[in-house]
C-alpha cells in the first residue's frame, strides 16, 4: 500500500515548493504528476537542438539578499541552477507601434533609461517609482518578513485600478503606456487591473531579472532532486481521476492507470474548479462551488518556437514586447482582421558562450474560443483542418514578428506551435488560462481563495491562490503548508535559514 503523509496532486511550481517545504519539515511527501514530465508551464521540449520554454521565461529578484535568492537558498537548489543576468539597461523593451523604450535593472537605472525616453516627466516617473516600492513593501508575506501581519481588507492597491493610476501621474499616454508595458506577464484588461498586481510583478522583475540556463524545466527538476534528497518521491505518468473517502476525509486517489495512493492529507496543485470536479461538487458547499464556477479566467495564448535556417540572431538578454499600436492595453480585444496585436520574443538559453542563435520564441495572445470547433478534441487528434489552421495562425504571426525582425525573412527552417488547447490539455488548466483566474480590482476579495476547503484533509495551492508567476506561486506555498505548519513559523524558519545572507 503507497502511504504518505502527504499527497500533493500536480508538479507545477506550486506542487513542487509545497511538497519541499513538507518534506523540508519531517512529512513523506509524494508528488503525483500526469505528464512523463514535471513542471506544468516550467517544462521545456527540444527539437532540431534548440530547447524551448513552454512558459516561464525570466526570474526576478534573484540578486543576492533579493527574494527569490532567499527562496532557492532556503530550498537549497541555488548550486542546481546557471542563472544568467539580463541585460542591465533593457531586460525588457517596450516597442509601442515602432518606438523602443527600455526598462532599466534597479529602480535607480530604471529612472534613468525612461528619462532618456522621457526628460519632461521627471516628477511622474519619481511618483510612479515611489508607488510601485511602497505597495510592494506593504506586504509581509512578499518580503518574507517575520511576524506576518497583514489583512487583504486594508490593502488599498487591490481595489486601486492601474490605468485610472497612470492617468493621475502623467498626461503623457506614451508614458502611461511604457509604464504598464509589462502587461503580458498578467494579461489582464485595463479595468481588472490593480495596482497591486502589476507593482508586485514590476518591483520583482526590475529589483533584478535572470534567465535560467536550460529554461523553467532546470527550476521544476531542482526542486524534484531536492524533494528526493528530503526523502520525498516525485512520479510522473500518474493522473489522478478520482477521490475516495472516509467519512468526510480523504482517504487516498486513484491515478488513471489503476493505482491507489493513500495519505493523511491531500494537496491539490490543480484549478480549485478542476479540482472540485474530481472531489465530486457535492463534497463542497454549493455556494463555495458557484463562487469557484463564477470566476474568469485569464486570457491563453499562441506560442510560435522558431527554428532558424543559420544561427545568426543575437542572443537576447531582453524580453521583447512589442505592440502594434500605441496602446499595451486592448490586444487581448482582437478580431480575425487585425490579431495579432501584439507578440513577446526572447531568445531561450542554453549556453552562457552563444553569442548568436538559431532558437527563438514568440507568444502573443489567443481567446480559447477561438477554437470552440476543435474543443472536444485531445493531443494530436484534433484533425487535418486544425493542423492548417494553426498553420495560418503561425504564418500570420511569423508576418509580424518578422516586420520588426526582418533577419528572420528567408531563414526560416521550422516551427512548432502551440495553443489555448495545447495548454488546456497538457498543463489541465481551466480554458488553457496562462495565468488562471482574473484578479479583478473592482471586487478583489472575490477571487481570492483561501488554500482551506471544506474537506478537512484537502489544501488547495498553485497560481490561481494567491497570484500566478514563479514569485506568486511561491508565496502560495508559503500560505498553504502554512496551514499545516503555522503560517509564522514557517517565516520564521525561512528567516532564520537565510539569515547569514
Ligand atoms: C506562456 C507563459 C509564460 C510565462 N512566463 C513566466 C515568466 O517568465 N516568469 C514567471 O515567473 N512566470 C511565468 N509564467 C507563469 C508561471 O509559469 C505560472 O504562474 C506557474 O508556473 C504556475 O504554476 P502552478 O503550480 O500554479 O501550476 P501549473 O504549472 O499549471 O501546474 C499544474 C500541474 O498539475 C498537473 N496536473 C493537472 N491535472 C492533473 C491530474 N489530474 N493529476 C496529476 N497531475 C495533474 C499538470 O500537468 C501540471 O504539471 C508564465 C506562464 C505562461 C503560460
Amino acid at each position: 500500500m503507497k502511504k504518505y503523509d502527504i499527497v500533493v496532486i500536480g508538479s507545477g511550481l506550486g506542487g513542487l515548493s509545497t511538497g519541499l517545504i513538507l518534506a523540508m519539515n519531517g512529512y513523506k511527501v509524494c508528488v503525483l504528476e500526469k505528464n512523463h514530465q514535471i513542471g506544468g508551464t516550467l517544462q521545456t521540449f527540444s527539437r532540431k537542438g534548440c530547447c524551448y520554454d513552454t512558459g516561464l521565461h525570466y526570474l526576478g529578484s534573484l540578486d543576492k539578499g533579493q527574494i527569490l535568492y532567499k527562496f532557492f537558498k532556503y530550498f537549497d537548489i541555488l548550486d542546481m541552477l546557471e542563472l544568467r543576468r539580463m541585460d542591465n539597461n533593457g531586460f525588457d523593451i517596450i516597442n509601442l507601434a515602432g518606438t523602443e523604450y527600455k526598462y532599466g535593472m534597479g529602480y535607480e537605472n530604471f529612472e534613468k533609461q525612461m528619462l532618456i525616453s522621457f526628460p519632461a516627466e521627471a516628477d511622474a516617473i519619481k511618483k510612479y517609482i515611489t508607488k510601485m516600492k511602497e505597495v510592494s513593501n506593504s506586504f509581509d508575506l512578499y518580503n518574507m518578513r517575520y511576524p506576518v501581519t497583514f489583512s487583504f481588507d486594508s490593502v488599498e492597491a487591490l481595489s486601486e485600478n492601474l490605468q485610472e493610476y497612470l492617468k493621475s501621474i502623467t498626461k503623457n499616454k506614451a508614458l502611461q503606456n511604457v509604464l504598464a508595458g509589462i502587461n503580458v506577464i498578467y494579461a489582464q484588461s485595463p479595468e481588472d487591473t490593480s495596482v497591486y498586481m502589476h507593482a508586485l510583478i514590476f518591483n520583482y522583475y526590475i529589483n533584478s531579472s535572470y534567465r535560467v540556463l536550460g529554461g523553467g524545466q532546470k527550476v521544476a527538476d531542482a526542486f524534484a532532486t531536492a524533494i528526493k534528497n528530503k526523502s520525498g518521491t516525485v512520479i510522473t505518468k500518474k493522473e489522478v481521476v478520482k477521490f475516495n473517502y472516509t467519512g468526510n476525509n480523504i482517504s487516498s486517489v486513484l491515478t488513471k492507470d489503476g493505482d491507489e495512493f493513500f495519505a493523511d492529507k491531500f494537496i491539490s496543485n490543480l484549478h480549485p474548479e478542476v479540482t472540485i470536479e474530481l472531489a465530486g461538487e457535492e463534497h463542497f458547499r454549493k455556494a463555495y462551488v458557484n463562487r469557484i464556477k463564477r470566476l474568469k479566467n485569464g486570457i491563453s495564448n499562441f506560442a510560435l518556437h522558431i527554428k532558424l535556417k543559420e544561427k545568426n540572431f543575437p542572443v537576447n538578454q531582453s524580453n521583447y514586447h512589442y505592440y502594434k499600436e500605441n496602446s499595451v492595453w486592448g490586444v487581448a480585444t482582437y478580431d480575425e482582421n487585425n490579431w495579432p496585436k501584439n507578440f513577446l520574443l526572447y531568445t531561450p538559453e542554453d549556453d552562457a558562450n552563444q553569442t548568436t542563435t538559431d532558437c527563438i520564441s514568440a507568444f502573443t495572445y489567443m481567446k480559447i474560443e477561438e477554437l470552440d470547433k476543435w474543443k472536444d478534441t485531445s493531443i494530436e487528434k484534433r484533425g487535418d483542418d486544425y493542423r492548417e489552421w494553426k498553420k495560418m495562425k503561425a504564418e500570420k504571426l511569423l508576418e509580424l514578428v518578422s516586420e520588426q525582425f526582418p533577419i528572420l525573412k528567408n531563414n526560416i527552417d521550422s516551427y512548432y506551435v502551440s495553443t489555448p488547447l495545447t495548454y488546456r490539455d497538457y498543463i489541465g488548466t481551466k480554458d488553457g488560462a496562462m495565468y488562471g483566474i482574473i484578479r479583478d480590482s473592482r471586487n478583489p476579495n472575490e477571487s481570492q481563495i483561501m488554500p482551506k476547503t471544506r474537506i478537512p484533509n484537502l489544501l488547495l495551492t498553485g497560481q490561481n491562490i494567491n497570484l500566478h508567476g514563479s514569485l506568486g506561486v511561491l508565496i502560495s506555498s508559503v500560505v498553504t503548508c502554512g496551514e499545516i505548519l503555522g503560517t509564522n513559523e514557517l517565516v520564521k524558519q525561512f528567516n532564520d535559514v537565510v539569515k547569514e545572507d
